[in-house]
């Protein structure tokens, strides 16, 4: 459709794709009221407007969006981050996309990449997924088509990791986005269930502030820590405190456990 060719058309295309193409599709991933944040993406783009307009419709469908402008910082972010998909550009300052792309898998580094190629050519296809991208879509294109190829993507990563994490009697399906104690399920809030799924994966491991921040809020939150604590003991309300139980610790001046079987 090239609705992106004319930068006029921009605005109004995301708005399109916003609200008849990609709603109805995203339904499945973000429950009506949305799933903040629980999908985490990259976006390496020089061009600052193009960049900034996919940010916003990214975030509209929920999504941590970063932004790197330069193929350099795309780079050290992704290697720094985890990310369930990077959309990456092909022409960028300093080291091109195919570049990024290279280095990252040289680094053991899996996050599913979409290659944004500038022109018609079956050799720059070819080199992106030579240099290890999932998919690529060459420009210009549509949002909807962008989004689309980004939710097949990060669904595709999820089938690598683990269906269901278990830590002693604490059950999460990020599938369903459900959890449980034992038989009681959990009622849990977006941000808490995302937390939860964050500790749930790294059982008895030392979760920093930072850490948390980065994996349930953007880069671009500017509170500070105290919303990790407070959401930290809204999860404790839920997980802990009507069991009996006392698995997610404290651990003074660093950060937050959930042991596996404390107290149970
Ligand atoms: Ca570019």
């Amino acid at each position: 459709m090239n609705l992106l060719r004319r930068p006029g058309n921009v605005r109004r295309c995301l708005f399109v794709a916003i609200f008849i193409g990609v709603w109805p599709l995203s339904h499945d991933f973000h429950i009506l009221g949305g799933y903040v944040d629980w999908v985490r993406i990259l976006i390496v783009e020089d061009e600052v407007r193009m960049a900034a307009l996919l940010q916003r419709g990214f975030r509209e469908e929920m999504y941590a969006v970063d932004v790197a402008h330069d193929g350099i910082d795309g780079l050290h972010m992704a290697s720094e981050s985890e990310y369930d998909a990077i959309v990456l550009d092909v022409m960028l300052p300093g080291i091109d996309g195919f570049e990024v792309c290279r280095r990252l898998r040289a680094m053991d580094r899996w996050h599913p990449v979409l290659m944004l190629t500038a022109r018609d050519a079956i050799d720059d296809r070819v080199r992106g997924l030579d240099a290890g991208a999932d998919d690529y879509l060459m420009k210009p294109f549509s949002f909807a088509e962008l989004a689309a190829r980004v939710r097949a993507l990060t669904r595709r990563g999820a089938i690598s990791r683990p269906t269901l994490l278990v830590v002693g009697d604490l059950r999460l399906d990020p599938a369903t986005h459900r959890a449980w104690r034992g038989e009681t399920v959990l009622e849990l809030s977006p941000k808490e269930m995302s937390l939860l799924h964050l500790f749930m994966a790294h059982p008895d491991e030392i979760i920093t502030r930072t850490r948390i921040i980065e994996h349930v809020w953007d880069f671009a939150y500017d509170g500070f820590s105290n919303v990790v604590d407070q959401y930290v003991s809204y999860l404790r309300r839920k997980i802990d405190r009507p069991f009996g139980t006392a698995n997610l610790e404290t651990v003074r001046g660093v950060g937050y456990r959930l042991r596996i079987g404390a107290n149970a």
